[in-house]
């Protein structure tokens, strides 16, 4: 693998040296992006013990700034499946100028708070797990005279929108060859750019180690009938009701188990329904945070188009039906799952039923779909983004040339010149 690095050596422990500081940001908008950078704390936490502090920060709430503190509330909402003013609004801004238009638009209003963040929470390298700050975060060290390290983990799959790869960082860490080829269409030297997969828990691979049956018996699951499991990302998103609804309809020998996440409406109707007598027994679990067994115990895993719960099952090696994905960042994702033939996209509610029915009476099917999951898995992803990033921080000067900034709008031109020269006062 290339990268603008030279071969990081091992550094000797310094028991003197203070920890290096790690500052990831990323928000709560959805379930993956604080599932995905827990997963690298971890990894840091484990391979460097005390010499490492990572600090977990939720830019938007730590902004403190309206309306973007309200982001991680309004999320489910704003990201209503199948909405067209998401479509639109993504395919609208879904390129650089646009991202470092509306960057340079709101930088009179975030401007001070994201400098004032980062004072906040000193860091001798700074991470950033989302997209939408990125082209901001890049333009506060200019203002700031910071030469930090700065590193991108990006966490859409396929299709990620362009603020993923604003200029500015030294290090883009992506999990796929598709999202290398947008990061260099848009601008990124490809020697910046790593394919390390997506980081996903260290006990999902644990998991792997643990028969079905044990797992199945871990979480009191009678190992009777194959097990479906549905997930809608951790806000338990889509018509995922109506989907299990159709299932239970066709009655399939299998036993479902739902996952609604922090959906308490949905997790209170099918509670009503699981108390039913049927053929097809159905389990339901509200916020779980032991999804790698669930995935374990699990058959077929029927879910959103959410990029993690889709990197936990490759490495789960489950076959994958997918009812429903966000327009636009999650287009890929589907895209990616079925050419590779590790799943089924089936959008309306009657075929997600027919295909977990299908799946169900065929086992020789999901064995092939399990296989071609099992070969697209990055297990080792979040351990190998921990070691990008320590290698960044423990010695900057591997870098061979640091980056910079490269799209500024002509009329932006002398915006931050003109706010250096006022100098902002960080202190008040
Ligand atoms: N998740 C979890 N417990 C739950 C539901 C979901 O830990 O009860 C995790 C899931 O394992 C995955 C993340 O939440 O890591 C969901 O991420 P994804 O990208 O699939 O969807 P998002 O919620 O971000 O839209």
């Amino acid at each position: 693998m290339t990268s603008v690095f030279k071969e990081p050596q091992p550094s000797p422990h310094r028991i003197s040296s203070p920890p290096k500081r790690f500052l990831f940001l990323f928000s709560d908008t959805g379930g993956g992006h604080r599932a995905a950078t827990q997963a690298v704390k971890r990894e840091m936490e484990l391979f460097y013990g005390d010499r490492v502090v990572v600090e977990m920060v939720d830019v938007f709430v730590e902004l403190q700034r309206w309306p973007m503190t309200r982001f991680p509330d309004w999320y489910p909402m704003m990201v209503s499946l199948k909405s067209i003013p998401w479509w639109v609004m993504f395919r609208l801004t879904d390129w650089m100028g646009c991202v470092a238009a509306v960057s340079y638009l709101t930088w009179p209003y975030v401007g001070r708070p994201i400098c004032k963040l980062l004072q906040r929470h000193p860091a001798d390298v700074i991470v950033s797990f989302h997209g939408v700050p990125n082209y901001t975060l890049a333009l506060a060290f200019q203002q700031m005279g910071w030469r930090n390290p700065f590193a991108i983990v990006t966490l859409d799959m396929v299709t990620a929108h362009a603020s993923w790869f604003a200029p500015g960082a030294d290090l883009y860490c992506v999990p796929t060859e598709a999202t290398k080829r947008l990061a260099v269409r848009w601008g990124v030297e490809k020697e910046r750019v790593l394919v390390t997969g997506m980081p996903v828990r260290r006990s999902f691979t644990d998991a792997m180690s643990m028969s079905r049956e044990a797992a199945r018996s871990a979480l009191n699951l009678p190992d009777d009938l194959p097990v479906v499991l549905f997930v809608g990302g951790g806000q338990g998103l889509g018509p995922l009701g109506r989907v299990i609804q159709a299932v239970v309809d066709r009655r399939p020998r299998a036993r479902l188990v739902v996952i609604a996440g922090r959906n308490r409406d949905l997790q209170e109707k099918l509670q009503a329904m699981s108390g039913m007598e049927s053929t097809t027994p159905l389990h339901v679990e509200g916020f779980v945070s032991n999804m790698e067994l669930w995935m374990r115990a699990a058959d077929i895993l029927v879910s959103k188009a959410g990029p993690n719960t889709i990197s936990e099952a490759f490495v789960a090696g489950l076959p994958i039906i997918l009812y429903a994905a966000l327009p636009g960042q999650e287009t890929g994702n589907v895209t990616h799952v079925v050419d590779h033939d590790a799943g089924i996209w089936a959008p309306q509610v009657k075929q997600a039923a027919d295909a977990v029915v299908a799946l169900v009476n065929d086992s020789a099917r999901r064995e092939a779909m399990a296989q071609r999951a099992r070969a697209l898995a990055y297990p080792f992803a979040a351990e190998q983004i921990a070691q990008q990033l320590w290698a960044l921080g423990e010695s900057p000067q591997l870098l061979l040339r640091p980056a910079k900034i490269l799209h500024r709008p002509l009329w932006g031109r002398g915006f931050l010149e003109s706010q250096g020269a006022a100098k902002l006062n960080l202190e008040q």
